[in-house]
């Protein structure tokens, strides 16, 4: 079931292999799938629309654009003399999950959110000035804790001081407690360009046979970790967090980015890893340290939960048969809170 329909047509199978990897021609991945597909720049940038999708290709990009946000890709996208191609494995593996929400959406209800405020202790984390990253992460927790709980979530926390925590510890908690959601908190930095690297950047787990996007020698030769079980359901969850933080934070896009975080590895539920924004940025910096701002990004990241819910949601029913009491005007039966979702 699901498997592409590529329209073998002109193109006899596995003619297209590069980097070890079975690519397909966009155009006719395109056409079997209902999108229409045009190039932006011939020859170097394709589109694939339909009513409520639109993918952009670039070729040798290690992203797609979809519906205006980046995704990495495991993969680039290449041009084979003229005919722009994306690898079989990012179909599966990024693409597919993404454009088909309904197929990997966990349809069980989201109870309890474990958040993890990265660093801690002795583990400052990123260090710009006086400003210690374990401090905004910390920070940021206590407020989405105090909101998500607001919302009807329960909520715990992998630390609620400035205390240390092993990396492996925090997934750890949220698999005892049985949490849904694993949620992890940190602000970026970078040493070159810093006027110029800035906003969110949202990470899942890399898939099996892949490099991580944030790969310092990571090679693709790591089997599976207890995350790949979640793999599209985490893809999803970082995809609607991102988008979120994006709109709402007025932020560039930095992309759904891969890797085997240790925080990421062990945990058995949808799990993602949040970099909120680069300190190292003289404006966003600043921002970073405001409790104004913080407060916007909470705001964000609930919506962003409260989206990925809704894709594990069963479609809302149809309206109930009510008797019709002649004698009983106004005020019939409310059908409002049936998927749960307040917005
Ligand atoms: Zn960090």
């Amino acid at each position: 079931m699901g498997a592409i329909l590529v329209h073998a047509g002109s193109y006899p199978s596995g003619a297209f292999r590069f980097n070890g990897q079975n690519y397909v021609p966009i155009a006719d991945w395109a056409r079997a799938n209902g999108l229409h597909c045009v190039w932006l720049k011939h020859g170097d940038e394709m589109a694939a629309t339909n009513r409520t999708t639109r993918l952009v290709f670039g070729v040798d990009s290690h992203y797609v654009e979809i519906n205006g946000i980046q995704v990495a890709l495991s993969f680039p996208i290449a041009n084979q003399k003229g005919v722009a191609l994306v690898a079989q494995f990012d179909l599966d593996a990024a693409i597919r999950p993404l454009m088909f929400p309904a197929r990997y959406a966990r349809p069980v209800a989201i109870k309890t959110i474990c958040l993890d405020p990265g660093h801690g202790g002795r583990d400052t984390g990123n260090r710009v000035g006086w400003h210690y990253e374990k401090v905004y992460t910390l920070a940021l927790a206590a407020e989405l804790r105090d909101q998500l709980r607001q919302a009807g979530f329960n909520v715990i926390l992998t630390r609620t001081k400035d205390t240390y925590v092993e990396l492996p510890d925090r997934p750890a908690l949220a698999n005892q407690r049985g949490a849904d959601l694993f949620v992890s908190l940190h602000f970026n930095a970078t040493e070159e360009a810093r006027g110029e690297v800035e906003g969110p950047e949202t990470y899942c787990i890399t898939p099996v046979g892949a490099s991580s996007t944030n790969a310092r020698g990571e090679g693709s030769d790591h089997g599976p970790t207890p995350a790949n079980r979640d793999e599209g359901e985490s893809l999803l969850f970082a995809y609607q967090i991102q988008k979120s933080l994006v709109g709402n934070l007025d932020a560039e896009d930095r992309g759904v980015r891969r890797a085997r975080f240790a925080v990421l590895r062990d945990a058995r539920m949808p799990a993602i890893l949040i970099e909120g924004g680069y300190m190292t940025n003289p404006y966003e910096g600043k921002q970073i340290y405001t409790a104004a701002y913080r407060h916007q990004m909470v705001q964000a990241i609930v919506k962003g939960i409260l989206a990925y819910q809704k894709l594990g949601l069963p479609p809302p029913p149809a309206l109930p048969v009510v008797n019709h009491h002649p004698g009983k005007s106004g005020g019939g039966p409310s059908v409002k809170k049936l998927s749960g979702v307040g917005e």
